[in-house]
């Protein structure tokens, strides 16, 4: 029987890890189909504070784990497959293990889409991003693609404008999922090249590093390809959050909703990261409320001693 499971390993999960164990609460945590989350796929993380000369996501994911594990957490791999929330100790089930809980962290996250092109998820950190506020600094004076006709494109084209040679947004229609202002916006600036309605075929990295992209017309067929540095793939992002239907209160888009802060409308489940969190999604907010998580499942604990 476990004081606290955490579901997840990345940067809420592990946050969450090193406070519930600094308080002795011997937490264990399940790492999840991506261990390390989103910043094991990013390279180089600039905005974390703390690092003046920043520092790679990998390395300080396996800093926080190390960190979580000096105070005494425990950890196992496996993605979970059930859960039982209808008592405590909860349930929690990965594949044929079952652990039992008296509080419930959840911070799976949240995984980016990818188009679903050869190569693509290798090429992360080569030239492929999902993310532009962390890696748009990379590509400054070099053209880039956005892939995406939603908000996230828009906002994404207009922050790596500021950076980039060139932005060229592809889109797969004429129309737009983005609200009319981001569009306007994106449109209304001179280094944004509107590109619909194209497909990416095929992310060109003869040499190992992105050098282009080949693209083709949804109603010609027409094909053409673009030379540049960076294909940042902002097509939205689900949530872990499957398991959780019907036993915890989400959004339309699988998003988990706080009753407050951390709580959950389950006494003792509390929720942390991106999977609760479409918004800012960046690795310092997601720290922030998995240290919230593991400080309301501390108190939750002390007042339920059964
Ligand atoms: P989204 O609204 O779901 O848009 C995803 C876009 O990606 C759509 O245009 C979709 O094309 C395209 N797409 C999906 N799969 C694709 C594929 N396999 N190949 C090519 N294109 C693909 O996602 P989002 O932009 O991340 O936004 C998510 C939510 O956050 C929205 O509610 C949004 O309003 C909100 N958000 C708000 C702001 C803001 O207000 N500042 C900023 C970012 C996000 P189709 O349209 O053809 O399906």
């Amino acid at each position: 029987m476990y004081n606290v499971t955490i579901i997840g390993s990345g940067c809420a999960g592990l946050t969450a890890a090193i406070y519930a164990a600094r308080a002795d609460m011997k937490p264990l945590v399940l790492d999840g189909h991506e261990p390390g989350g989103q910043l094991s796929l990013t390279t180089h993380v600039e905005n974390f504070p703390g690092f003046p000369d920043g520092i790679m996501g990998p390395e300080l994911i396996e800093n926080m784990r190390k960190q979580a594990a000096r105070f005494g957490a425990e950890f196992k791999a496996g993605a979970v497959s059930d859960v039982d929330l209808r008592q405590r100790p909860f349930k929690v089930a990965v594949g044929k293990d079952v652990y039992e809980t008296r509080s419930l962290i959840v911070a799976a996250g949240a995984s980016a889409r990818l188009l679903g092109l050869k190569g693509e998820r290798e090429l992360i950190g080569r030239g492929v991003s999902t993310c532009a506020t962390c890696d748009g600094y990379f590509f400054r004076t070099k053209p880039i693609a956005v892939v995406g006709g939603g908000d996230s494109a828009m906002e994404e084209a207009g922050f790596l404008s500021k950076h980039a040679s060139q932005v060229y947004l592809i889109h797969r229609r004429d129309e737009f999922r983005a609200s009319k202002i981001m569009i306007d916006r994106a449109k209304a600036n001179p280094k944004i090249e509107f590109v619909t309605p194209y497909v990416v075929e095929e992310i060109l990295a003869p040499e190992g590093l992105v050098s282009g992209i080949r693209l083709h017309h949804v109603t010609t067929g027409e094909k053409k390809e673009l030379n540049l540095d960076g294909v940042f793939v902002a097509i939205g992002h689900d949530p872990n959050s499957t398991v959780f239907r019907g036993k915890l209160d989400m959004d339309e888009n699988g998003y988990l909703v706080a009753d407050h802060g951390s709580l959950t409308k389950v006494p003792g489940v509390f929720i942390a990261g991106d999977v609760q969190d479409h918004r800012y999604r960046q690795a310092v907010t997601a720290a922030g409320s998995g240290c919230m998580a593991a400080l309301d499942a501390e108190k939750f604990l002390a007042e339920h001693k059964d």
